[in-house]
């Protein structure tokens, strides 16, 4: 048995590094202008194809980690480079996720490389889960699919938004209600292949964004979008399997007899892949705090006034000293779920939810301190801070706002279904 090390291994150092030169070489000299542009950095995202970055080996082999470290180290690295261009790089890897835990081993075959594309001709997946009136509360979603026996078609109808990659992807997972009654127990997972777009599958409003504008979000439109059966993933027998189940235990609570939940019973499966894919999304903002940091402890000891570096005044060098402590704290509550998601140790606490709530937070604060440090520098764009502090700010609300995050903790810490 070996003993307990939080020292990286030699292949994770590697790629810590060659990651780091990408970001320092590839990344961040385009983060400004495509923050301006708003607009997706396909240079970027094929020099990282091109690089063997952004592909589907690349992911596979960092997921085969089982550390699980190398994920949250890849994270951190392109995020440290620039999270809006980060997010283009890994929001692929969103939908590859909902295909892996959803489908068929027949379907990640097939979809997976699809995902990506080639170096040349790279493309992207984009996974459409949140609606207008189903955000924190995704049980309430209204899209529906319904399937037609005749044809083995589905159709799909609804509006989903603010969805990463959406309509411009070549793959869409898309997540609809088979059977509403049943909520979150009577959704489904649909893959959606290029030659539906304008044939159902459409582009809606593209939003302007106050951070990671180099990432594309947008509404994605589903007008009796009729894709084969083989489009639902795991397919139709699991599917018939799970849905009978949840009527049963439905009738049964009607009933008066209660059955207790999975969730009840502390396995939460789909709970816990979701909390699976958190600590990486907490490595993000990991990757942005640490760029801020770095820059404004650079900064503090350079500046002078009164004659002297602002680090010299305990005001400063204890913010520094803050958020140098806060950044560590959060890369290790990221490490230590990475590893117990890749080792399948429950999450007992909520770990996964700990890791982003306060890396995500911590990002929002670390970015607010140097801006704070950098003066009136921090609050223009000829200094990187304050865009740091507009990405940093995404954190706290998708992949789960930081009230759903203290939801979910509390609940596993008490046993309790806090409302
Ligand atoms: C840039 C961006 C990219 C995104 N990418 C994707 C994507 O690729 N795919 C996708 O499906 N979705 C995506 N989302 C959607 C994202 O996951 C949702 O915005 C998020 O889940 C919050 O939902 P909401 O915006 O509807 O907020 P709401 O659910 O309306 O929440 C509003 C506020 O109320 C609070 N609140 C809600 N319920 C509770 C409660 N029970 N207790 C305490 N407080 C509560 C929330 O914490 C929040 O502060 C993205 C969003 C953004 C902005």
């Amino acid at each position: 048995m070996t003993g307990f090390t939080l020292e990286l291994t030699e292949d994770q150092r590697t790629l810590q590094k060659w990651l780091h030169e990408f970001s320092v070489n590839v990344i961040r000299p385009a983060a400004s202008e495509w923050d301006e542009r708003e607009e997706t950095p396909w240079p970027v995202i094929q020099e990282a194809a091109k690089a063997g970055i952004y592909s589907l080996d690349f992911f596979a082999s960092t997921w085969g980690d089982e550390t699980g470290i190398s994920l949250p180290i890849t994270m951190e690295e392109l995020f440290w480079g620039d999270a809006g261009i980060g997010l283009s790089i890994v929001g692929t890897t969103l939908g590859l996720a909902g295909i892996l835990a959803n489908g068929t081993p027949d379907q990640l075959a097939e979809w997976a490389p699809q995902c990506f594309g080639t170096p040349d001709d790279p493309r992207l997946c984009a996974l459409a889960v949140s609606e207008p009136n189903a955000g924190s509360d995704v049980s309430s979603m209204k899209t529906t699919a319904v399937y037609d026996e005749a044809k083995d078609e589905w159709v799909l109808n609804g509006v989903k938004t603010w969805i990463t990659n959406g309509g411009i992807a070549d793959v869409h997972v898309i997540v609809a209600a088979v059977d509403p009654e049943l909520k979150a127990r009577g959704q489904a997972s649909f893959v959606v292949g290029p030659e539906f777009k304008g044939k159902g599958l459409a582009q809606g409003q593209k939003f302007k964004k106050h951070g990671i504008r180099a990432s594309h979000t947008s509404e994605v439109i589903l007008d009796d979008l009729r894709i084969p059966g083989s489009a639902l993933l795991g397919g139709k027998e699991k599917l018939d399997g799970r849905l009978a189940k949840a009527r049963e235990r439905m009738e049964s609570a009607q009933r008066g007899h209660h059955v207790k939940t999975e969730r009840e019973k502390g396995g939460q499966a789909a709970m816990a892949t979701f909390e699976a894919s958190r600590p990486s999304v907490g490595a993000q903002a990991v990757g942005i705090a640490r760029a801020a940091y770095e820059y404004s402890l650079e900064y503090a000891k350079t500046r002078e006034q009164f004659g002297r570096p602002i680090i010299t005044n305990q005001g400063i060098a204890f913010t520094l000293a803050d958020m140098k402590t806060r950044l560590d704290a959060s890369r290790l509550l990221v490490w230590r779920a990475a590893w117990m998601g890749r080792n399948s140790v429950p999450f007992s606490s909520g770990e996964g939810s700990m890791s982003k709530l306060y890396a995500g937070e911590t990002a929002v604060w670390v970015t607010e301190q140097a801006i704070q440090i950098l003066g009136g520098n921090g609050y223009t764009r000829e200094y990187p801070v304050e865009r740091w502090h507009r990405d940093a700010k995404i954190y706290t609300i998708f992949e789960g706002t930081s009230e759903i995050q203290r939801l979910i903790i509390s609940r596993a810490i008490s046993g309790i279904q806090i409302p």
